[in-house]
């Protein structure tokens, strides 16, 4: 399609959630975000902003003195004390009074005077040459941060708004992201982040563009006057469109819809290549709060991947052993006989949440993250979901699967919890199933490696290609920067991908894909050639790939995926594949 050429104010990003999203901005000032929009405040509504500043202040200084509690409980005193400097800070007049100050005399909204108050500070911070009183600087970061957010309550701050909105920020952390109200956002321009970070996730689940590496000078220039295009397929950004490119956009969305509609009408059939060879789709849920009813329609093998942590995300509340226990057991009602594999929690990385572990981790990607955290420092909280689990499992077809497995005895460990969970439940009469299976998530080189040996001590693999690719290939997963090395079909991802099959083939267990990578039509019949057993994926995602797996031969799939092995480069792989795709389903190429 002819997009008008007279476009000046634009910027070309990276795409990572497809769609197109018309309308004005809505910038979310938080840890690390983009300054927030300075409103003016007439004298009659000052006393107001203090109030909400004063509110802000007292929540802050409540969370830090529960997370305050609770190390103390769980370590000493002396690491407790840790907060006991941040507690100063809130409470202290010298930055209060800044605050208060600016708000009165600059007549402005209480976010601005906190973002200027911290500025100011920050830069009297640097200029001190005492190493110890330099350090502090993080401390007051961290509180600010903190007062940030809990004054921001985008929640609030968009229903107060009479349209929806395109979120602007630099980045959003999983928490921000739940905080929003999705039936209002039109779609996402963030600074940072890439097509696995879990904005981007999220951004597919809700079915909204998104768009990121924008740089912060771009954004920084946007207020909630200026109106968006934003093209989640090419990754363009467009500011105060002129008419004739708002309606050639507006006819892109339409064609972009009418496609998938076309798609979906395919949904009864079932996903076999043109020689008989069936390759199961199933999908990825990022909630286990999700209404799945509606999903089952999509002609699906079942839920390839229920993603928990983001339950976990809440600093104020981390869901009781009979809360998870409902949730679990309604998602198992509504999927039937299908089969549902919840994740247990995948915290760590990026994936990060007050009140979930007291460390401070140079490396978190590489640090304790998914069964690390679970089997070393938060016990508790595993043992909980476990628990909630086995008597979940009752009502219906559940198989549990563990993040992030380095090695055989992190499996082992698990299977213990696991029967001395069900002896304990056993016991006091609990109904709960004794037998589920039990799934490990192939995400790093080293499980890949030695996948045969891990296939003895589990029920089925899944690999998740959007950290198997990350850990393959030394690329931060959310940082732009690297984003154009980060290529799934990187030769050596697929020969670690070979290797899980191999592996699971000697256990005699299946092995399914739940990364991104299995969204991606071409991509999808590369990983049926490499003998991947099943796909898991966003439900938007699963007519396309019904399409492309129904349009080949697994002779074909498997040809292409020998040639592809044999390959040096990505680029090469990705002509292989387009290639053959480009032949037998050229719909695809004009998306
Ligand atoms: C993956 O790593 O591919 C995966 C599915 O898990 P997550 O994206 O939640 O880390
Ligand atoms: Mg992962």
């Amino acid at each position: 399609m002819e997009l008008s050429e007279n476009i000046t104010n634009s910027f070309q990003g990276i795409a990572v959630s497809p769609g197109i999203g018309i309308g004005r901005v809505m910038k979310i000032a938080g840890p690390g975000n983009v300054a927030p929009e300075r409103i003016d405040v007439p004298d009659a509504e000052l006393a107001g902003e203090l109030e909400r500043l004063h509110a802000a202040i007292a929540a802050t200084a409540e969370q830090l003195t529960s997370l305050q509690n609770e190390l103390r409980r769980k370590l000493n005193n002396r690491d407790a004390a840790i907060f006991e400097a941040h507690l100063m800070l809130v409470r202290d007049r010298t930055l209060v009074g800044e605050i208060e100050r600016r708000i009165k005399t600059n007549k402005c909204n209480a976010e601005y005077a906190l973002y200027e108050a911290l500025e100011h500070f920050q830069k009297v911070f640097a200029t001190i040459q005492d190493e110890y009183l330099r350090e502090r600087s993080l401390d007051l970061k961290d509180v600010g941060a903190r007062l940030m957010e809990n004054l921001t309550d985008v929640r609030e701050a968009m229903m107060g708004l009479d349209d929806s909105r395109v979120i602007v920020a630099a980045s959003l952390t999983p928490t921000e992201t739940a905080r929003l109200d999705t039936s209002r956002v039109l779609g996402f321009v963030l600074e940072n982040g890439s097509v696995t970070s879990h904005t981007a996730i999220l951004a597919r689940s809700l079915n909204l563009p998104a768009v990121v590496g924008v740089p912060g000078s771009f954004l920084a220039n946007l207020t909630g006057a200026d109106k968006l295009i934003i093209d989640g397929f090419s990754g363009r950004v467009i500011v105060n469109p002129d008419s004739r490119t708002e309606e050639a956009y507006r006819l892109k969305a339409r064609a972009a819809d009418e496609f998938h509609s076309r798609m979906k009408a395919d949904n009864a059939l079932p996903p076999e290549t043109l020689d008989g060879f069936s390759v199961p789709l199933a999908v990825n849920l990022d909630s286990a709060c999700c209404d799945f009813s509606q999903m089952k329609s999509s002609g699906i093998s079942g839920i390839g991947l229920v993603r928990t942590e983001f339950m976990f995300l809440n600093p104020h509340h981390h869901p009781t052993e009979d809360e998870q226990f409902e949730i679990y057991k309604k998602l198992l009602i509504d999927a039937g006989e299908l089969s549902v594999v919840i994740r247990t929690m995948d915290i760590g990385g990026d994936k990060t949440a007050a009140g979930i572990s007291t460390l401070a981790e140079e490396n978190p990607f590489l640090g304790l993250r998914g069964i690390r955290l679970a089997l070393r420092e938060r016990r508790d909280l595993f043992t909980t979901q476990l628990r909630a689990l086995l008597r979940a499992g009752v009502y219906g077809n559940l198989h549990i699967m563990i993040p992030m497995v380095s090695s055989v005895t992190e499996l082992m460990e698990t299977r213990e919890i696991i029967d001395s969970l069900c002896c304990e439940l056993e016991e006091r009469g609990v109904e709960h199933v004794r037998e589920l299976p039990l799934g490990a998530m192939i995400e790093t080189p080293g499980a890949a490696m030695i996948a045969g040996k891990l296939s003895r001590f589990c029920d089925f693999f899944s690999i998740g290609t959007n950290d198997l690719v990350q850990y393959t290939r030394a690329i931060d997963r959310g940082n732009e920067h690297v984003a154009y090395l980060y290529h799934p079909a990187h030769p050596s991802v697929l020969q670690l991908i070979k290797k899980t099959v191999e592996g699971a083939k000697e256990g005699g267990i299946p092995v399914a894909v739940c990364g991104q990578m299995a969204a991606d039509p071409a991509l999808a019949v590369l990983l049926a050639g490499l003998g991947v057993n099943e796909l898991s994926m966003v439900e938007s995602a699963v007519p396309l790939v019904r399409r492309a797996i129904r349009s080949v031969s697994m002779y074909e799939a498997v040809q292409a995926a020998e040639a592809a092995l044999q390959c040096s480069r990505s680029s090469e792989v990705e002509e292989i594949i387009s290639d053959l795709l480009r032949e037998r389903f050229p719909e695809v190429a004009e998306l």
